[in-house]
């Protein structure tokens, strides 16, 4: 990575998770000079993230751009797998199911390895013009806040959040299964928990990655228990319907909520990704929608350079139109997923038959199915 002298950058990104690094990557290429503040890149440091992402089409586009989706595709073991179609299962025989030509489409989504993502970025951090690392916050027209849920800085600029504990844990892990996946994702709304198998190349295409969203006590449980005791509990709520599941290697979990910074900017100052909002993850859509907030401010940066680069880069009114664009997106994921959420979390027979009806019913109507799939694609 370049070093510059110890002069003043036009932007500071702050957090080195993917979104961090996709904004210096993303940055650099409109000429900017930008530092990356941080310590190790969490993929170099921490043990192996096993979550795998689910990535949409305009995530795939701005990884292709950025130059780092070549590498995840030619990388072996393969990293990246194509979700060719979905089924989504309700708590008492609602099912809805996408597919890739029905929609139109390749696939769906792809599956990546979060580690092997990080890691291919970091790689093209190595080679991109413009951008320093450096240990703490240096001076610049912009900082770029991408420090993560419980982002330190914009505590310290006093931002407040709108948050809400869901109560519940993911455990994430890889799995071996005895069947090939063919690019087949699951989804079971099960209430109170939420399934999701994700088609993942490894062990000749019999792999899948699990989210699996429990109540923290549950949660709590499985991954205390044993190897045998967590595959029994997870065959028996996948019903053999992928296959009998294994572990393939370490389970993790992580604190779900659903929240949202009361303000995006200021002088000087912007929120990306997780350090802005939170969204749960069973729509697979929290890396998606920061790497979108990349591409808008990329753009809006570019248009800055383009037509009023008498503009300070920290200017507020141009700071205004990137929140302004991600406003209405990054709050409607909120919307969906927690009213998903809180439909299949209500006990009740009326409850249960309007979820499972309602699933059904959207199974049916082609033009509804083709907007949640073309939200989903799009990120
Ligand atoms: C189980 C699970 C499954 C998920 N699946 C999907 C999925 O399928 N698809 C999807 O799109 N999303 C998914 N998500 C959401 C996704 O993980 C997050 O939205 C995404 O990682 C956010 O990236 P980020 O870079 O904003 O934050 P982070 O990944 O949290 O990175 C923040 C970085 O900032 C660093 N940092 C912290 N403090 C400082 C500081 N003071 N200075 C500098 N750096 C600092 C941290 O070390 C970290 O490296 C999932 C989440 C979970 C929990």
């Amino acid at each position: 990575m370049n070093r510059f002298a110890s002069d003043r950058f036009d932007v500071c990104v702050h957090g080195r998770g993917a979104v961090g690094q996709a904004l210096a990557l993303s940055l650099s290429r409109l000429g900017l000079r930008v530092a990356l503040a941080g310590g190790e890149s969490p993929a170099a440091t921490a043990a192996p993230d096993v979550r795998t992402y689910a990535l949409s089409a305009r995530s795939v586009a701005l990884l292709q751009q950025l130059k780092v989706w070549d590498a995840l595709r030619a990388a072996r073991p393969p990293v990246a797998t194509a979700v060719l179609d979905m089924q989504v299962a309700g708590d008492a025989g609602g099912a809805l199911e996408f597919s890739a030509w029905q929609q139109g489409v390749r696939e769906l989504a792809w599956i990546v390895d979060a580690a092997a993502l990080e890691r291919e970025m970091e790689t093209a951090l190595r080679f991109a013009p413009h951008v320093s690392r450096v240990d703490a916050a240096v001076p610049a027209d912009l900082v770029a806040l991408c420090d993560g849920r419980d982002s330190p800085q914009r505590e310290a600029l006093g931002v407040e959040v709108e948050r809400v504990d869901y109560g519940q844990r993911a455990v994430a892990a890889r799995l071996h299964c005895d069947r090939p996946h063919l690019g087949r994702a699951w989804q079971w709304f099960r209430s109170p928990d939420v399934l999701a198998l994700l088609p993942f190349d490894i062990d000749d295409s019999r792999g899948y990655g699990l989210v699996w969203s429990l109540p923290q006590q549950r949660a709590d449980e499985l991954m205390a228990a044993d190897a045998a005791g967590f595959e029994a509990a997870l065959n028996a709520a996948s019903q053999g319907a992928a296959g009998t599941l294994r572990l393939a290697g370490e389970r993790a979990s992580w604190p779900l909520r659903l929240a949202r910074a009361s303000r995006w900017h200021g002088p000087g100052w912007v929120l990306l990704g997780d350090a802005a909002h939170v969204v749960h993850p069973l729509a697979g859509q929290g890396l998606n929608l920061g790497l979108a907030d990349v591409d808008t401010l990329t753009a809006v940066l570019a248009e800055r350079a383009a037509r009023e680069a008498w503009r300070p880069l920290g200017d507020e009114r141009l700071l205004a139109r990137y929140t302004r664009a991600r406003a209405a997106p990054t709050w409607a994921m909120g919307q969906v997923t927690d009213g998903l959420l809180q439909l299949f979390a209500r006990e009740g027979a009326p409850w249960r038959e309007l979820r499972n009806r309602g699933l059904g019913l959207v199974d049916h109507v082609p033009a509804l199915k083709r907007w949640l799939a073309h939200h989903a694609l799009q990120g």
